[in-house]
């Protein structure tokens, strides 16, 4: 039998994405040091709190988060694990409502506020449209989530950024997919007054061929359509019933499997 694994898109094996929160005025300086080198991410974003003290505005955050993804992180900022279900549904709905409104795509992801989530939260996401969710417990791997709704990243930026970005260039080991997953807050780097971190970090990380750069919810996607795809039992073929390519290896060879159509793997 042919020997057939997923490959991220153009038969890359590394992927990076970055993962912002609460949609502060520092995220200007951040989304331009990212759209520089080409570094995608996801800015989780309080609907309710745009254009209160140093958030962004409504009007703002459009243009800026263009070309990234935004997600959920609430209406208001509340430790959800000490609410009712009743406000956890209002304060997960509402905020996608508002961010859906603002712009104008389906909102399935979110960050937990205060890193706050316990397991009956966690079995009531899916029936609010949440698909995915970020908790704050770092792996300091570069492993793929098996629980998307407790999607822990790699590294906080604070957290031997560059280290784990070091390592992460030089994989090389073709069986394995590889994430680097780095979350924080943009209003840390003035706070902390070390802009140059992550300024070090895109320059080094971003604009490589062999890394696929994406918002979260792009790589959950992709492993969702990996598992959509419908392989005969021989593996001779594949049906791809999605809208967008997988990308397999197929006894080393890669092979872009195309949405809507079959593919021979022979
Ligand atoms: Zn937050």
């Amino acid at each position: 039998m042919r020997r057939v694994v997923l490959c991220y898109p153009e038969g890359k094996h590394k992927a990076l994405t970055l993962s912002y929160d609460d949609g502060r005025t520092a995220d200007r300086r951040l989304v331009g040091i990212m759209n520089r080198h080409g570094i995608k991410g996801t800015f989780h974003i309080n609907s309710g709190l745009l254009g209160t003290n140093d958030r962004l505005t409504k009007e703002e955050s459009l243009e800026l988060y263009a070309g990234h993804e935004v997600s959920a992180h609430t209406v208001t900022h509340p430790t959800i694990a000490r609410c009712s279900k009743e406000q956890l549904v209002y304060e997960i709905t509402e905020d996608r409502k508002q961010l859906e409104q603002i712009f104008g795509y389906t909102v399935r992801g979110m960050s937990y506020p205060n890193g706050s989530f316990n397991r009956q939260i966690k079995e009531m996401l899916p029936f609010l449209g949440i698909e995915y969710a970020r908790v704050v417990e770092s792996t300091k791997t570069f492993a793929i989530p098996d629980d998307w709704l407790e999607w822990k990243p790699s590294c906080h930026h604070k957290h031997d950024l560059m280290g784990m970005a070091e390592t992460f260039v030089g994989l090389h080991k073709q069986q394995y997919l590889y994430l680097m997953y780095v979350w924080g807050h943009s209003y840390e780097f003035d706070t902390d007054n070390n802009w140059e971190v992550i300024e070090q970090f895109c320059e080094y990380a971003g604009g490589r061929d062999d890394i696929w750069y994406a918002t979260n919810m792009e790589i959950y996607d992709y492993f969702q359509a990996f598992r959509q795809l419908k392989f005969s039992a021989s593996q001779d073929f594949v049906w791809n019933p999605g809208a967008g390519s997988v990308w397999l290896s197929v006894d080393g060879r890669i092979v872009e499997a195309k949405g809507g159509v079959q593919t021979s793997l022979a």
